[in-house]
Parts: structure tokens; C-alpha cells; sequence
């Protein structure tokens, strides 16, 4: 009879009950970890280490590095006891992974992800550039887009055929039509496609015509969207939500990773603060903070990221200095005309010239 409670101390309006639901790494601690296995262990010492975890429930995933192999263990509500590992030959020691991202932490891959993307890998020395205009508007803009970015030094090209706009009377994207002229854009210039999917209905539909589907950043945070886009397989292409923290973008690419889809490139393209002469933030710390959090890639847009086009080469530099891993720009052969994103969109040799940049940026710091 010693103890006191407060009034409301436990009710739903209480601020601690309100913090403590916020938080998200409210997640039991250890409900991941890693077994790390020796460097000379076998491969039947390996398997099974594999088959107790199966045969305990738990989720398995293999990280094989150059050094020694990482077997990831992920729990659900239950704690993993990593005693029952250590016990087994070939087994170094298990570590808990205790941020509420599993595997996305670097913990679970050591070594960064390469996310293959038409003969090239995205993560890997080679800084990959993606760039075309904000939306598929008509059969010329988007083979002239093409083309151009092509030419420039571009991988693969992006394009909007749904659009997510703040407004329902603003131009909507050409749906099903723009997916075919992206698919023309291809077949003529051989690069990969990237477009959004705004829902889970359209996932199957733009997966027929993607590479890679781009996940905008008002659905970061759409559960049934990145469920279907996990389990659709198709290379997925996530943007930080316009007003998330980082951990909420890296919990969102645990949504694809654990529907087995492995195939994630991440994207900061700015963040909502007060500052009103940019349309947003660039986010240049995000870049740093996810390499270090993450085994995942990490790309700029430095067009969503400024909203103007005069500043987009400067900060693709210096995302590039920071360590991204690419870019997705966006141009237009005639930018006052377009029908979405005019203003942030560079001109075809304006973009080149980013290009050129961008490569002197990638050399001095050791990549290409
Ligand atoms: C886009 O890429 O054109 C787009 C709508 O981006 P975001 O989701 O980052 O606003
Ligand atoms: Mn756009």
C-alpha cells in the first residue's frame, strides 16, 4: 500500500503515456541481434546455426561477407536469447541489434548493399545519375528528354506518368499512357525507367513497365504501398517523407525489406523547415548519418531538395562530397512549359554541365 499513483498517470492523456507512445524504439530491445561466425566456420557449422533459428520461429537473414558470415535473427514481440547461439560450433558471438530497424542497420550487412540497375550497381564506386522531367507530358518531351539525359551521362530515366499533387486540380500524370511512352523511351535509348506507384491498386501496373518504382515522399509512410512494393520484388526507389526523421525513413524501408524484397535505394530530397527562399530543406547530414546507420544506398535530389533550379548544381555537389551514392535530377527540354515542377527543372545543357560537376566532385572524393 506504499505506492502512489498520480491522477491520469496512466490515462491516454497523460504526457508520458503520449511520449512513450511516439516513440518508436519503444520496440522490445533485443527483439533482433546477429550471430557473427568465426572466420574459418564451415559451411555445415553455418547451416546449422541456420536451421536452430528456423526451428525456434525466429526470421533468418544470411549477410555472407569477405571476412566471416552474419547470420541476422529477427524476433517478433519475443526477446532472442543469444545464449542458445553461442553455444554452437562456429559461432563468435551474438550481438543485439537494438535500433528499431533491423534489416536495414548496417549491424544485420556490414558491407553496403549493391542494388543492380541494368548492368550497373547502385552503392558501389560508380555514382549513378538518374534524371528526367517531373512528369511524362507528351511523346516528343519525354523521347527528347531521354535522349538528352542520355547523352549527358544519365543511367536511367525518371518520369512521372501518376502524379502526387497537392492539388486535385493540378495536372494528375497520364497514367497508363505515360507508362507506354516511358516503354517507348526505353526501347529507344536502352535506359531503365523509374516511376512512381501512388498505391498499392497500381503497384502491379507500373511494375510492368518499371525498373525501378519510386515510392513518393507523401507515401513514405503508406503501410499497404510499401507491403505490396516488398512484395512485388521490383527495385524500389524510397523518398524520405516531407516531414520525417530519419529513422521513420529508414522503419519504412524495413516495411519492403521484410517482405523480402532486398532491392531498396533510399532518396533525401529535402525536408519541410521554416526557410522560404527554397521550397525545401536539402537534408545534406541525412547523407553521412544513413551511410553510417544503413547498408543501403542513398541518393539526392537536389530539385525536390531546392525547388529551384539555379541552386540544383551546387547542392548535387555537395550531396555528391557528402557521400551519396547518386542523384535523380530532373530536366526538361522546356522547362516554363512543363506541366509540373517548371521551376526546379534544368534545361538539357544545364544538366550536362551538372554532369561534368558532378564528376570532378565524385573523383576528388574517390569515386566515379
Ligand atoms: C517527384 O519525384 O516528382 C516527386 C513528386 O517527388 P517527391 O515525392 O519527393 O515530392
Ligand atoms: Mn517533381
Amino acid at each position: 500500500m506504499s505506492t502512489y499513483t498520480p491522477p491520469f498517470s496512466s490515462g491516454p492523456t497523460a504526457p508520458a503515456a503520449r511520449l512513450a507512445e511516439a516513440e518508436p524504439t519503444s520496440l522490445p530491445k533485443d527483439s533482433a541481434m546477429i550471430i557473427v561466425m568465426r572466420h574459418e566456420a564451415s559451411a555445415k557449422e553455418i547451416a546449422e546455426v541456420v536451421a536452430r533459428v528456423e526451428s525456434r520461429g525466429f526470421r533468418v537473414n544470411i549477410s555472407r561477407g569477405e571476412e566471416r558470415t552474419i547470420i541476422g535473427v529477427i524476433g517478433d514481440e519475443r526477446p532472442v536469447d543469444g545464449t542458445q547461439f553461442e553455444v554452437m560450433d562456429g559461432v563468435e558471438k551474438t550481438v543485439p541489434i537494438l535500433k528499431p530497424f533491423k534489416l536495414a542497420s548496417r549491424e544485420m550487412h556490414p558491407l553496403d548493399s549493391l542494388i543492380p540497375l541494368d548492368g550497373m550497381k547502385v552503392g558501389g564506386n560508380r555514382i549513378a545519375v538518374i534524371a528526367g522531367p517531373c512528369s511524362v507530358e507528351s511523346r516528343e518531351q519525354i523521347l527528347e528528354s531521354a535522349f538528352a539525359v542520355k547523352e549527358a551521362g544519365a543511367v536511367a530515366l525518371r518520369g512521372g506518368a501518376f502524379k502526387p499533387r497537392s492539388s486535385p486540380y493540378s495536372f494528375q500524370g497520364m497514367g497508363e499512357k505515360g507508362l507506354e511512352l516511358l516503354a517507348e523511351a526505353r526501347e529507344a535509348t536502352g535506359l531503365p525507367i523509374v516511376t512512381e506507384a501512388m498505391s498499392p491498386e497500381q503497384v502491379g501496373l507500373v511494375a510492368r513497365y518499371a525498373d525501378v518504382i519510386q515510392i513518393g515522399a507523401r507515401n513514405m509512410q503508406n503501410y499497404a504501398l510499401l507491403n505490396t512494393v516488398g512484395e512485388s520484388g521490383r527495385t524500389v526507389l524510397l523518398k524520405r517523407g516531407l516531414s520525417s526523421t530519419i529513422e521513420e525513413l529508414l522503419m519504412s524501408a524495413e516495411y519492403i525489406l521484410a517482405q523480402g524484397n532486398s532491392r531498396v535505394i533510399l532518396c533525401e530530397r529535402g525536408i519541410r523547415t521554416f526557410e522560404k527562399y527554397t521550397r525545401n530543406t536539402t537534408d545534406i547530414n541525412a547523407i553521412p548519418v544513413i551511410k553510417q546507420l544503413s547498408h543501403l544506398p542513398v541518393i539526392l535530389d537536389p530539385s525536390h531538395g531546392t525547388g529551384k533550379w539555379e541552386y540544383v548544381t551546387a547542392v548535387a555537389r555537395a550531396g555528391i562530397a557528402a557521400g551519396a551514392d547518386g542523384l535523380i535530377v530532373e530536366v526538361h527540354p522546356h522547362p516554363a512549359d512543363a506541366m509540373s515542377d517548371g521551376a526546379q527543372s534544368l534545361r538539357p545543357e544545364k544538366f550536362a554541365q551538372l554532369v561534368v560537376e558532378v564528376q570532378r566532385i565524385a573523383q576528388a572524393v574517390g569515386r566515379s
